[in-house]
Parts: structure tokens; C-alpha cells; sequence
């Protein structure tokens, strides 16, 4: 069973050397009166979260993410196969999304962030982004914690990533005008041409990231969805519409950091009558076959498009999540261990 294991604590941008790659056995057979499920694992997800996993235990954070240890495997979230269950709810053979090891065959005990796959008319290694995790955040970041209404403005960060995207088209569905910011051309590209935003840009070509967002928000922005923090967060602050919504999904140019950058324009909260408001997606998972119910007819309609950066091998993993924190992802980083 080949596992990627967790050498140290990280400080810093993580390295490929940060994760090393161990040899074991593993029992495929649940032992008996065992709840426990066997499962081999089919994709794995890249999500920027793990990063703040691979630090040093932080009881700021652990309520969100708690740290993995060193000398263990690391987890994320996992398409994978059950091979045996003592579990009553599983069956060999059934096709499950949820936390698993970043390894070819993990021991899991079920829990309520474990969904059956019951749909594979769609690609089963969207249940890693678009019908996973990533796209219950976008859903739950955009309908509940933006408050969207039709013809209002919105901003999208890492735009053209796992979550990004389909905030831009959920943004488009509800009648909004939405422009994205990512940080290569390729990216914008695919933002103004595969996802329907009305505009794009790349902020690393910006000298002047307010006078970017005045040039594409002359009126100003009704919505902020928040995935890099930093500097940007500090630029749409000024450029916000009074009662705009934030909704703060990530912060990615943070998580690197010991110590984070400061956001100067924070009065302005007050005079804009700006709500800014955090959240995590798992408090929303209860929600997440009324998503399926809402999304899959978009999907296969065509209605709704998703574009995958696909890595080959477990053995290619480390440089894969990593490059998340390089933008060298376009679209859901995911990993293939095995196809069946
Ligand atoms: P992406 O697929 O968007 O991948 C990460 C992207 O972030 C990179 O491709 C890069 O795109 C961008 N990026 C990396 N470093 C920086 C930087 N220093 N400044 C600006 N952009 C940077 O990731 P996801 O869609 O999976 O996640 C997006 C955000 O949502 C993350 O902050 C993540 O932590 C958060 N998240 C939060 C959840 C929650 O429950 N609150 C759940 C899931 C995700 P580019 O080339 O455009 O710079």
C-alpha cells in the first residue's frame, strides 16, 4: 500500500520534500464485528486547506482543519471503491466520495461527510470537485452567504480554479455580472470564454489593483467572493457598494505566511455597510443532495461546464498539491490513483 506521509511540520511554502512516500500492507478484509470499511482509492483532491494541515497544530485552526501528523499519511478528500465493509450502510462495490488517506488502499470509518455516489451518468472524478466538496462550497458560499440577487455585481478571486468557476456560473445563472481574476492568460481565457464571465483579468499584470476593479465595477461591487485574501481583499474593499456582501471562502496568499499581511481599508466596512462573513462547508453538508437535485440537470444539459487539471499517480501528488500555492493549477487539481 504506497502512502504519502507527512515528513514534518511545514513552515513556509511547501516543498516536494516536505512529503515522502512509504511502503506497507494492508488487510483488505474487515476483520469481523468491525463497523470499518476498506476502500481502494480512485482519485484524491488537491484542496489549498491541506496546507494549513501540514503546520503545526493550531487550536485557532483545528476547529477547521486539524493537523496531520508527521510520520503518517495525510488525508483530503477521496473518490474511492469499497472493497469490504463491516460497515451496514456499505457494500462491496459501492462508489463513495469523503476523507480517505492519501494512499492506494485506506481503513475508514464512516461519517456523516461520507456521501454514496449514486450518479455516474457524469464523470465519477467530478465527486472530487464540481459534485464534491469544492462545489458544495461554491453553492453554499454563493446562494447562502452572498445573498445574490439578480443584476447585481460580483467578484470573483482564483476564479478560474475548483471553486472559482462555478461561482462565476452559478453568478450567471441568477442573472449577475461577473468578472473573475486569475493569474495567467490561459486562465483568462477560459474564464471569458469557457465560463461565461462577463470579464476577466490577470491581477499579476495589474500595477493597480483598484484601478482594475474601478475599470470592470465603475459602479461598484455588489459581491465579493473571497479566495486569496491579501491585497486583493484590501483593493475590493475600496471598491465595494454600500451593503455589498463578502463571503470569505479562503484566503490562499495567507496560508504560507507566519505572519499575515495587513488589510489597511477596513474602515470602510463601516461606511459601505459591508458584511463580511467566513464559513466553512462542511456545516453545510446537509444541503448537499438538495445541491445534487439543483446541479445535476445543469450539468447535463450542458448548462454547466467543469475543467479538471488530471495528474497521473500517487507518486506525482506531492508536486501536484503544491502547485496549487504556484497557480501551476488550471481548473480542480486532482490526482489519479486507479480508474476501477
Ligand atoms: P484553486 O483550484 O483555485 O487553486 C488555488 C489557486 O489559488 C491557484 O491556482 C492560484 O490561481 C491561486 N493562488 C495561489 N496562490 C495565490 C496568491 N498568493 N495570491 C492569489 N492567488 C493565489 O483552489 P480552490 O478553488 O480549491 O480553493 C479556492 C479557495 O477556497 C482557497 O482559498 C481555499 O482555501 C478556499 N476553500 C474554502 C472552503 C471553505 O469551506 N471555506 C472549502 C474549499 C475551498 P491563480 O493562478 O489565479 O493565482
Amino acid at each position: 500500500n504506497k502512502q504519502v506521509i507527512l515528513r514534518d511540520y511545514v513552515t513556509g511554502f511547501p516543498k516536494e520534500s516536505d512529503l515522502i512516500f512509504n511502503e506497507t500492507t494492508v488487510d483488505l478484509k474487515v476483520p469481523a464485528g468491525s463497523k470499518t470499511v476498506v476502500v481502494k482509492n480512485l482519485y484524491l483532491s488537491c484542496d489549498p486547506y491541506m496546507r494549513i494541515r501540514m503546520g503545526k497544530p493550531d487550536p485557532g485552526t483545528a476547529a477547521l482543519a486539524q493537523a496531520f501528523n508527521p510520520g503518517e499519511p495525510i488525508s483530503g478528500y477521496a473518490v474511492s471503491r469499497v472493497i469490504d465493509s463491516g460497515h451496514p450502510d456499505y457494500t462491496k462495490g459501492d462508489l463513495i466520495w469523503g476523507l480517505a488517506g492519501w494512499e492506494e488502499y485506506s481503513v475508514i470509518t464512516p461519517n456523516p461527510s461520507h456521501f454514496k455516489i449514486q450518479h455516474t451518468d457524469v464523470p465519477l472524478s467530478y465527486y472530487t470537485g464540481l459534485l464534491g466538496m469544492p462545489g458544495m462550497t461554491a453553492y453554499a458560499g454563493f446562494y447562502e452567504v452572498c445573498t445574490p440577487k439578480k443584476g447585481e455585481t460580483v467578484f470573483v478571486s482564483a476564479a478560474s480554479g475548483a471553486v472559482g468557476q462555478l461561482v462565476g456560473q452559478f453568478a450567471k445563472i441568477m442573472g449577475c455580472y461577473v468578472v473573475g481574476s486569475a493569474g495567467s492568460k490561459e486562465k483568462v481565457d477560459l474564464l471569458k470564454n469557457k465560463f461565461g464571465f462577463d470579464e476577466a483579468f490577470n491581477y499579476k499584470e495589474e500595477q493597480d489593483l483598484n484601478a482594475a476593479l474601478k475599470r470592470y465595477f465603475p459602479e461598484g461591487i455588489d459581491i465579493y467572493f473571497e479566495n486569496v485574501g491579501g491585497k486583493m481583499l484590501d483593493a475590493v474593499l475600496l471598491q465595494m457598494k454600500p451593503h455589498g456582501r463578502i463571503a470569505v471562502c479562503g484566503m490562499i496568499s495567507q496560508y504560507n505566511f507566519e505572519d499575515q499581511e495587513g488589510v489597511h481599508n477596513l474602515t470602510t466596512i463601516i461606511y459601505k455597510r459591508v458584511r463580511i462573513q467566513g464559513f466553512v462547508v462542511t456545516d453545510y453538508f446537509d444541503k448537499y443532495y438538495k445541491f445534487l437535485d439543483f446541479v445535476l440537470p445543469y450539468i447535463r444539459e450542458g448548462k454547466i461546464t467543469y475543467v479538471e487539471d488530471v495528474v497521473e499517480g500517487l507518486e506525482n501528488g506531492p508536486s501536484a498539491l503544491i502547485g496549487l500555492f504556484h497557480g501551476k493549477n488550471v481548473g480542480k487539481q486532482l490526482i489519479v490513483v486507479a480508474r476501477e
